[in-house]
């Protein structure tokens, strides 16, 4: 697998200050693949130095060149598409098809978008007798998670750099060859020394450093609620703009008239993507309870179509494995029966593997109806009305995204109104990489994707005549 024992900063491959480095590897067997420099505080320094330092050169770019870098972005991409997805595949561990699909395909797709829209945008506006600036927020400090570690990626710099602002990254230290991978597209795409710059590194230290840095205007964040929460309160302490992607226990609503079998086996596979690893799955089956019997049914016999190793890929690593077992031993201690899979080690290798499961008799209070287990783990929830089952949905802390599933749209609708969260997918939905996503209560702040997803990186300035 091809890596730099080097950061990427102000345009070229630069040893690191601190001298340590982070081993990567692949959960499916457990071997070491490669290394990356774990950077210190001064590495990070040095970047937002560069950062700074050309923030105001590409600030001033017409967004109609800015919009030409990003498609050449993309293209560099799309031009490397299979070297994304076997690196993803590598340090990840999801399968390829779902590698070349989802963690290579959605970042073009964004990126394009982005190209796009910093052609279309209107960076100035009429009010009455004012005319509005939207001028980039300055220097953003990006740290990004491992679970869709490219998509997250694209997801804040393709914005940032449509806005006229600068970017350093700190990707998360499971993953961080992909980010390696795309600081060369950016470097091939001939995006200006500085406008971009990566810095791997672990969280409490390099991360850390990036959201502390006096030299950084806006801390965009996905990852965990806990790390969330912290950066939320240093960002609050220098008053400093922050955008916070968190968790989730997003809720999958199926009322009566719905299509059953198809709102089950597309709910299967939504909590199944990516070894449940996803932020927005939908853990949380709701049924009424003249169908939950059939449904529990239905769901068990469609887990068992994921073979750990084949259609299932590992978890991310050691400690996420025993992290979501200990989830699945606790539903079975607290009373929810298990339907399909369970806490011991499917027979899938010397891989990070859980099985696929699935939790019947599941009621709100439960911890695995209440906490994000970030595994291929489903709770069945029945509920006996309308109001209760919008009761249920909205009883946890988090609120990014959900499912309805109803006779017909209209009927979904309605029902969607009564969820506080920031995504909902009405009997189906195809993913839309122009529709804001993000959270509603500790699921977190701002929104990323298409025009809301810009104009995070945005500030306004008004001139009266
Ligand atoms: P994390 O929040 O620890 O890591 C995310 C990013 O933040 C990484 O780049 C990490 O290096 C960095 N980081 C960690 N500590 C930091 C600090 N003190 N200051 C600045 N940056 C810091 O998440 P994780 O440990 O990778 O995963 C733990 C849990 O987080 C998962 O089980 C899941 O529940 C949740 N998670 C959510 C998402 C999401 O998309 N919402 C993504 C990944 C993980």
């Amino acid at each position: 697998m091809k890596q730099h024992d080097a950061m990427y900063i102000d345009g070229s491959w630069r040893p690191a200050e601190g001298g340590g480095v982070i081993e990567v590897v692949n959960p499916a067997d457990g071997r070491v693949i490669g290394t990356v420099p774990a950077g210190s505080a001064q590495d990070v320094d040095a970047a937002v130095r560069a950062a700074r330092a050309a923030l105001p050169g590409w600030a001033a770019t017409p967004p109609e060149e800015r919009a030409d870098r990003l498609a050449a972005l993309r293209d560099q991409l799309v031009a490397r598409t299979g070297e994304i997805a076997d690196t993803v595949t590598a340090e990840l561990g999801s399968p390829l098809a779902f590698s070349t699909a989802v963690h290579a395909g959605v970042p073009v797709a964004v990126c394009g978008s982005y190209a796009e829209l910093a052609r279309t945008y209107s960076f100035e506006e009429t009010i009455g007798n004012s005319t509005v600036l939207h001028e980039p927020v300055g220097v953003v400090g990006a740290i990004t998670p491992w679970n869709y570690p490219l998509h997250q990626i694209v997801a804040k710099v393709a914005p940032a750099l449509a806005a006229g602002c600068t970017v350093v990254l700190k990707p998360a230290e499971d993953t961080p060859l992909v980010a390696q991978l795309f600081a060369e597209c950016v470097d091939a795409a001939g995006i200006p020394a500085g406008v971009f710059n990566l810095v791997t590194g672990l969280g409490p230290v390099a991360g850390q450093a990036l959201a502390e840095h006096d030299g950084v205007d806006l801390v965009s964040f996905t990852g965990s609620t806990a790390v969330g929460k912290r950066i939320g309160a240093l960002a609050g302490a220098a008053v400093k703009r922050v955008a916070l992607e968190l968790g989730g226990k997003s809720a999958n609503v199926i009322l009566p008239g719905a299509d059953l079998p198809k709102a089950v086996a597309v709910g299967v596979a939504n909590v199944m993507a990516n070894s449940g690893q996803t932020c927005s799955a939908w853990t949380r089956m709701l049924v009424h309870r003249d169908h939950y019997a059939e449904a529990v049914e239905l769901a068990t016999a469609a887990a068992a179509k994921y073979v750990p190793g084949e259609k299932i890929g590992p978890l991310v690593n050691a400690a996420q494995r025993d992290r979501v077992r200990g989830y699945i031993e606790q539903g079975i201690a607290q009373g929810a029966r298990v339907v399909a899979g369970g806490p011991e080690a499917p027979d899938a290798g010397p891989g990070y593997y859980v099985a696929p499961t699935v939790f019947a008799d599941v009621t709100p209070e439960m911890t695995i109806a209440q906490e994000e287990i970030f595994g291929p783990v489903l709770s069945i929830l029945e509920y006996e009305d309308e109001d209760d089952a919008a009761r249920i949905a909205n009883d946890t802390v988090y609120g990014l995204a959900g499912a309805v599933w109803a006779a017909d749209d209209a009927e979904a609708i309605a029902f969607a109104r009564r969820l506080h969260t920031g995504q909902v997918d009405i009997n189906g939905g195809r993913f839309n990489p122009l529709a804001p996503f993000g959270g509603y209560k500790q699921s977190g702040i701002g929104r990323e994707l298409g025009p809301h997803g810009l104009t995070e990186y945005l500030q306004t300035k008004s001139l009266q005549f």
